[in-house]
């Protein structure tokens, strides 16, 4: 794993501005509420949800404990059917064969459905140097894009914005004049894409899962997006990481059925385009050419560490949804691509742990993720693994010796009963009306965002004593 790339990133400082931002609390709670409600009402629809993700998980755990051979039989099915397989160890080397691809082909317009794995790998900016122009497709990344930012959530990248946003965005953009209508906006939104589609020379996209027995990509898509983007140009390059791959054809629907419950609740996503290579002779769309890139970029290490789990992320957005913390600040608080629970274990693995120190804390720990994933990670183990690493690498002294001593106490019932009288009286000097609003030390950083109630006059011991006499 990385220990040192990129920036130190200021989560505390992020996460305060979000949320003093009232148009993206209320984006938030809304679009989140939805999603949730969704997610709780289609598990719920289901005969046996919960068999069904474990079975789905033990897919997973199936492919990625014999990934090299289903790695080398996707390779082989891939190149059958008239596909070419590169393989990514880097980010940079999965940028230096699309730029290639791209080069080779004489392409210099892409359209790109939708990916996170092309977002962790600064795709764009290296294809805009090459002389490509870039157009992102799925009309929340292309909202993003022509703002300039990163997504926020997995599967709804343009949550934190309002339609008023969006309006002022697109008009800046077109340089007209678009009313804050969603109807309006979509319609424009299709009219602008139409004519890049038709346009392009190169498709970019990722793949939701890919199968090794027929060399499959799948693509789950609720705009069709997708569909265009592999059928118009005559390139057409998928990027996937390589826990992407699933073993056979008949595990698909297992996944099919809990990805669009899992993100939106939907029974299915509106499209599944099922791609097998490029067009084949005597069919009438396609592209001419079709390659698929296979990246690493620190996931077989990823592979044979403690957080293994990980990879069976199926980046349905469940977890965001859930989680009380992402549910406040939004994905930009975090950093990374990859946000919410599983972003805060993502993002110090692929990035750098001592770079982001704050995401493995970024947690209650209240486990609403694991429940609401489809394939049931337990985001809560690893993100304690990942603060166990921090601890390993930089001990906290003051931290252990607090829990030193508090632990000394806890075994002299005499010694907890006179620390609790002491503390009683301390604390008691900063009472004000019954709370403790101002704390010196390390416990002002407690007050400086709650008020905490003040030490009851009698202790509970004390009122035991006297209910009891
Ligand atoms: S960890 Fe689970 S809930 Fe979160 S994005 Fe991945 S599959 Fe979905």
């Amino acid at each position: 794993m990385n220990y040192a790339k990129h920036e130190h990133h200021d989560f505390a400082g992020a996460s305060a501005q979000a949320l003093t931002d009232p148009p993206l609390q209320a984006a938030l709670a809304r679009l989140t509420d939805i999603l949730m409600a969704g997610n709780r009402r289609s598990y719920a629809a289901l005969a046996d949800s919960s068999a069904l993700r474990d079975h789905a998980k033990r897919i997973k755990e199936h492919a990625l404990a014999h990934l090299d051979r289903y790695l080398e039989e996707l390779e082989q099915t891939v190149t059958k059917r008239g596909g070419k397989v590169h393989w990514a160890a880097t980010a940079e080397d999965a940028r230096q064969i699309v730029v290639n691809i791209a080069r080779q082909a004489g392409c210099k317009k892409a359209v790109k459905s939708k990916s996170m794995t092309s977002e962790e790998i600064h795709l764009n900016p290296a294809l805009e140097k090459a002389g490509v122009e870039v157009t992102e497709t799925d009309f929340g990344e292309f909202i993003i894009q022509i703002a300039g930012e990163r997504p926020s959530h997995l599967v709804a990248p343009a949550v934190h914005h309002t339609r008023e946003s969006i309006a002022r965005v697109m008009s800046h953009h077109l340089q007209e004049s678009l009313p804050d209508d969603a109807r309006s906006l979509a319609m424009t939104g299709r009219r602008v894409l139409r004519e890049k589609f038709y346009q392009a020379d190169l498709g970019i996209t990722g793949a939701n899962f890919v199968v090794a027995q027929t060399g499959t990509i799948v693509l789950v898509t609720n705009e069709g997006n997708g569909r265009l983007t592999t059928t118009c140009p005559r390139v057409h390059v998928a990027i996937a990481g390589i826990e992407k791959v699933i073993p056979r054809f008949s595990d698909l629907p297992v996944f099919l059925k809990l990805l669009a419950r899992g993100a939106t609740g939907q029974t299915l996503s509106v499209y599944t385009t099922i791609i097998t290579g490029a067009r084949q002779p005597g069919e009438m769309d396609g592209p001419e050419e079709f390659h698929l890139v296979l990246l690493d970029n620190g996931r077989s290490k990823i592979l044979g560490s403690p957080f293994r789990e990980s990879l069976q992320c199926i980046r349905c957005g469940a977890c965001l949804n859930a989680c009380p913390v992402y549910r406040r600040i939004g994905g930009h608080a975090y950093g990374g691509v990859y946000s919410g629970p599983i972003g805060s274990i993502l993002t110090p693995l692929y990035d750098s742990v001592s770079l982001n120190p704050d995401l493995p804390h970024a947690s209650s720990l209240c486990g609403a993720c694991q429940a609401a994933c489809p394939v049931k990670i337990n985001i809560p183990h690893m993100l304690i693994g990942l603060r166990q690493m921090q601890h390993r690498y930089k001990p906290a002294r003051l931290e252990d010796l607090a829990y030193a001593a508090w632990k000394e106490v806890l075994r002299r019932p005499w010694l907890y009963r006179l620390s609790l009288r002491f503390a009683k009286v301390f604390l008691r000097l900063f009472a004000q009306d019954g709370w403790l609003r101002r704390l010196p030390g390390p416990g002002s950083g407690w007050t400086q965002v709650r008020d905490f109630p003040a030490p009851a006059k009698r202790t509970f011991r004390d009122r035991w004593k006297e209910l009891n006499s």
